[in-house]
């Protein structure tokens, strides 16, 4: 057998699908890395859009809430300023009664203070009937009282503190105000009229418009019960308007003093952000609120820019993917199209070396194989110190053959006896060949006496089982003479693996000699030649 390189080829072809295999996963690497850089990318911008968006509500929330601090301490200062003034109507009537000249000095009083003080619209007092008795009007002005609802309270009600009540329009200029009274009492503790501070809403409304609240934003001021007193914009018909089933009432009410929301009323159902915080001390409340598609306006549109180069970027690198998917592809491609021509070439090489390895008519081993063989087997036996075989072996009385049965029958012959020689050699490391004409050589490595001579008994019997005949031999079939040397390359004197050949080829003639069809070996010990 001289066709060990054929393994190797088998092996490169084999190689070639467990290489696709491994090549696989390449694309899917990339696809799998570009997806997840893709994922990654969206995550991080949702993200921080939704961070963004946390600090805009964040921000919004901050500034309604100062901004519901600011319109509940003005509303407190003007109610408490309307309130002290009142303290000091009804304590200075019930001490200096309303003679005339006590009515003209309160007259003049109330007039200081109403011109002083812009908050204030007007200051009245009122009688136990209902009856005008005095103002800080500039004309004296009649009319009567009794069916407004500050009026019916104090009447009914004996409490001495101030009471706001719910927005009017005026009287006497018709502008909006809201009613801050007190009772006055006789000095029996009987009900003596009411003492009345206006607060002009108008003046609230100039202050509340100068607050920034965009387009959409509000601002509303309302009773604990639920009145509406002032709301922006402005309406004069939401003026006193019953907010009972809005629900930010219906949260001031529930959660108390200070607090935030979300929602879209349904007065207008435009969503906004509310802050909302109870006046102290008196039954108010005023809330402010933005509307939300401001507040987010310009997060809505840095959101959409960077979404829209989020978007860009990822089409950019989903581009670059099939880009890259398809020369990894087209790589693969080509480096299995140079595999499958390095394979092929393989094997064609591997059948050109064995061409020109073996002998054209029988197959077998040629002479520049064997001896490339012989010299190498020899070096290993020398290196290892195993013994080392060499059979020469030679077809009997063949020139006769050929002059009997013809060329062509002595081809046949050869081959059959080139066959029979092959079959006899089993091990791997054994090579049988056609050393020249009807003259064969068998390289036995690592093989002793009696292994070898074994060898070439088997070899005699398979020719002698070939069975052709040959009249020209005395046995009357083809025969073969064998020289059989076996010797220690490694106590060898001389490194000179050719002069084995000649010791094997002197064995053959000895053979011959001997009378043919048989065996003469020999085994060596020292110095071959
Ligand atoms: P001996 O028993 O002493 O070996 O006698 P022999 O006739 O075999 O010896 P010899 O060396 O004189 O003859 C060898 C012959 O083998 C000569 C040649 O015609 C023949 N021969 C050599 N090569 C080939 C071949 O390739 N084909 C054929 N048909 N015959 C060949
Ligand atoms: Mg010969
Ligand atoms: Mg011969």
């Amino acid at each position: 057998m001289h066709d060990a390189d054929h393994s190797a080829a088998d092996k490169d072809g084999h190689g070639l699908s467990a290489l696709d295999g491994e090549r696989r996963p390449l694309v899917a690497l990339a696809v799998g890395m570009l997806v997840a850089f893709c994922l990654l990318l969206a995550g991080l911008q949702g993200w921080s859009a939704w961070r963004a968006y946390q600090d805009v509500q964040d921000d919004s929330r901050v500034a309604t809430m100062n901004m519901a601090r600011a319109l509940a301490t003005h509303a407190e200062t003007s109610i408490r300023l309307g309130d002290a003034v009142l303290a000091e109507m009804v304590e200075r009537i019930e001490h200096d009664g309303l003679g005339e000249a006590a009515t003209a000095r309160l007259t003049g009083r109330l007039r200081g203070i109403t011109h002083e003080v812009g908050e204030l619209h007007g200051l009245f007092v009122y009688g136990p009937d209902g009856k005008w008795l005095t103002s800080s009007l500039p004309r004296p002005m009649q009319g009567n009282n009794f069916d407004r609802e500050y009026f019916q309270f104090h009447l009914l009600h004996t409490g001495h503190g101030t009471h706001v009540g719910v927005p009017v329009r005026s009287r006497s200029t018709g502008a909006w105000i809201l009613p801050l009274s007190r009772r006055i009492e006789g000095p029996d503790g009987s009900f003596a009229g009411v003492a009345l501070a206006t607060l002009n809403l108008g003046w609230f409304g100039r202050f509340y418009d100068s607050f920034d609240v965009g387009q959409k934003g509000t601002i509303l001021l309302a009773l604990d019960n639920g009145t509406l007193i002032y709301r922006r914009p402005f309406r004069d018909e939401q003026v006193g308007m019953d907010i009972r089933s809005a629900s930010i009432w219906q949260r001031v009410q529930r959660d108390g003093y200070v607090g935030s929301v979300v929602e879209a009323p349904r007065i207008d159902n435009i969503e906004r952000i509310y802050s909302y915080r109870h006046v102290q001390g008196f039954p108010l409340f005023v809330a402010t609120g933005l509307a939300t598609d401001e507040v987010f306006a310009g997060w809505r549109r840095t959101t959409m820019q960077t979404t829209v180069l989020g978007a860009a970027a990822m089409l950019v690198l989903a581009c670059g993917g099939v880009i890259l998917v398809r020369q990894i592809r087209i790589r693969e491609r080509l480096e299995r199209d140079l595999r499958q021509v390095s394979v092929s070439l393989k094997r064609h090489n591997a059948s050109l070396q064995n061409l020109a390895d073996s002998d054209a008519l029988t197959g077998l081993a040629n002479r520049r194989l064997f001896e490339d063989r012989l010299v190498s087997e020899y070096e290993r036996a020398r290196r290892s110190g195993a013994p080392f075989a060499l059979i020469m072996a030679d077809v009997d009385h063949f020139k006769q053959y050929n002059d009997r049965y013809g060329h062509p029958a002595g081809d046949e012959c050869l081959r059959k006896v080139a066959g029979a020689i092959e079959c006899s050699t089993r091990r791997p490391a054994d090579l049988a060949a056609r050393y020249g004409g009807e003259e064969f050589a068998v390289i036995l490595a690592d093989t002793d006496l009696t292994g070898a001579n074994a060898v070439a008994d088997t070899i005699r019997a398979a020719v002698a089982a070939l069975d052709l005949r040959h009249a020209d031999n005395p046995t009357g079939r083809v025969t073969l003479s064998m020289g059989l040397y076996v010797g220690h390359p490694a106590l060898a004197e001389r490194n000179d693996p050719l002069a084995w050949v000649d010791v094997a080829d002197r064995l053959l003639y000895e053979a011959k000699d001997a009378g043919r069809n048989r065996v003469v070996s020999r085994e060596g010990h020292e110095a071959a030649a």
